[in-house]
């Protein structure tokens, strides 16, 4: 047999140590950006193709089921009365939905829609918010006034119309997750508005390093706060400092507490949760949002949720507190 050359040789043996970097490394990242539900997303996944059409038919799927802004969607039919057929994503997310609302003593509740868009918050253009229209409108709001009989919502009153949108952007993200891991992708990150799902490992082989914003208004992506390091983990944050407006010198939070009708008013500007999956989050932080920095804690200490809070204490400077299991998150 004819003796190999050194050249050769050496490059036998790069070719063997480049073919057992990729299979021991896997296939190389992609980055998937777009625009979706008024909001930004940006999802990163290791996979050998191309995703980018299978998760814009995700996106796409549940826009067209949740979105209070498309007309043509199931919650807008429902929101409408019209006879639709409900999907499979409809219904997830109202048992969500309910199940939250029960939790928190109706501090998250879908039906706070016609509340939001009076205070001009919503899918429709807002209306006086004197006591007398805020007094009338609580009428329609409740999660207990409304269920599923197996086939269609049944309301109380015509009147009563739903919003999604603070769990939609979370339920959102675990439908792409769920697409990616069909897939077979192992390490992931699939972020929409802020919400986040994390499984494995980012491209350093490192758990997902995410940040939580300081809560300061009209500043977007600015300085952090927080680092988390996740994997296989949810995250949803809430806050009072991106989407408020001012009226006669006070702040106008997109926060309704269902209950009163009338927009949050407490010193916590953000919530953060950490969950198993991100709709779950996305609907907790909105709550922690109503509920204020106290109810949060001692519902976080009950339920074995972990959260992370940014408030204003008595002076007005910015002070965080957290759940027990929070710490567990930071390296
Ligand atoms: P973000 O947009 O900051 O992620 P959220 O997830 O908290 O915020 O969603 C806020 C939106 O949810 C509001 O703009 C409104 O449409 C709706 N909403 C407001 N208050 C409530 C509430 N108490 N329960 C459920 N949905 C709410
Ligand atoms: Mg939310």
């Amino acid at each position: 047999m004819k003796k190999l050359k050194i050249w050769q040789i050496l490059f036998l043996l790069l070719l063997v140590a480049a073919t057992a970097r990729i299979l021991t490394k896997g296939p190389s990242f992609q980055n998937k950006s777009g625009k979706i539900f008024g909001t930004y997303y940006n999802i990163t996944y290791q996979h050998a193709e191309e995703l980018t059409q299978h998760i814009e038919s995700v996106l796409q799927a549940v826009d067209n089921s949740l979105s209070t802004f498309n007309k043509k969607s199931i919650i807008t039919a429902v929101n409408e009365n019209r006879d639709t057929p409900l999907d499979s994503m409809f219904l997830r997310v109202f048992v969500i939905s309910q199940h939250i609302s029960q939790l928190t003593d109706g501090a998250f509740d879908i039906t706070v829609a016609p509340l939001v868009n009076a205070w001009g918050f919503g899918y429709k253009n807002g209306l006086p918010t004197d006591s007398a229209t805020i007094r009338q409108l609580l009428q329609y709001t409740g999660y207990n006034k409304l269920s599923y009989d197996g086939e269609k919502i049944v309301k109380q009153h015509p009147e009563t119309q739903l919003d999604c949108s603070a769990v939609a952007k979370g339920y959102a993200c675990d439908q792409v997750a769920r697409m990616l891991e069909r897939k077979g992708c192992r390490n992931f990150m699939v972020e929409i508005g802020g919400e986040i799902v994390t499984k494995g490992t980012n491209n350093k082989g490192n758990e997902w390093v995410i940040g939580i914003n300081k809560p300061i208004e009209g500043i977007a992506n600015g300085e952090l706060q927080e680092r988390l390091h996740l994997s296989g983990k949810s995250m949803a944050t809430s806050g009072n400092y991106r989407n408020y407006r001012y009226e006669n010198g006070k702040k106008v939070s997109h926060t309704i507490d269902p209950r009163t009708g009338y927009p949050v008013e407490h010193s916590l500007l953000s919530a953060t949760v950490i969950a198993d999956d991100c709709a779950t989050a996305d609907a907790l932080a909105t709550a922690f949002m109503v509920m204020g920095v106290d109810k949060a804690m001692q519902f976080c200490n009950n339920n074995c949720v972990d959260a992370f809070f940014i408030y204003s204490d008595s002076t007005g400077n910015l002070t965080t507190c957290e759940s027990q299991g929070l710490g567990n998150y930071r390296r």
